[in-house]
């Protein structure tokens, strides 16, 4: 992966703001596509399990305990919540919802890279 790809991925992810989910729930997650720069940050499943996980439209790295790669988890997953335009249907939020040019800037790379299916 490219140098700069990495940064700027590293760079957006630090701009989202954190909060605080329901303990245990992951309802926000399911069918996602990311980067194919994100994918490669990701262990590798095999199409049996993805497969599976896309006939319950659930993520193929949503384990029992909950996401099984939340530190290397994509910049859609980060940025469910923090958006009025990705509320949590559950009414979590953080404190100050993302800025809009760095939600804009996340989708222009997510619209210029290519998409692959998580
Ligand atoms: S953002 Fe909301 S729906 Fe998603 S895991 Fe957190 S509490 Fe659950
Ligand atoms: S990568 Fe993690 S946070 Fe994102 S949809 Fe899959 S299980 Fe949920």
């Amino acid at each position: 992966m490219p140098y700069e790809a990495l940064e700027t991925i590293f760079s957006l992810r630090e701009q989202i703001p954190g909060f605080r989910c329901i303990v245990g729930c992951h309802d926000c997650c399911g069918p996602v596509t990311v980067s194919t720069d994100e994918m490669a940050r990701l262990p590798r499943k095999s199409d049996a399990e993805r497969d599976a996980a896309l006939s319950q439209l659930s993520c193929p790295h949503l384990g029992a305990g909950g996401c099984q790669v939340y530190q290397e988890r994509p910049l859609i997953c980060r940025l469910f919540g923090t958006t009025p335009n990705l509320p949590c249907p559950n009414g979590r939020r953080p404190v100050y919802m993302i800025e809009e040019d760095v939600e804009q800037r996340i989708h222009q790379l997510l619209r210029s890279t290519r998409q692959v299916l998580l």
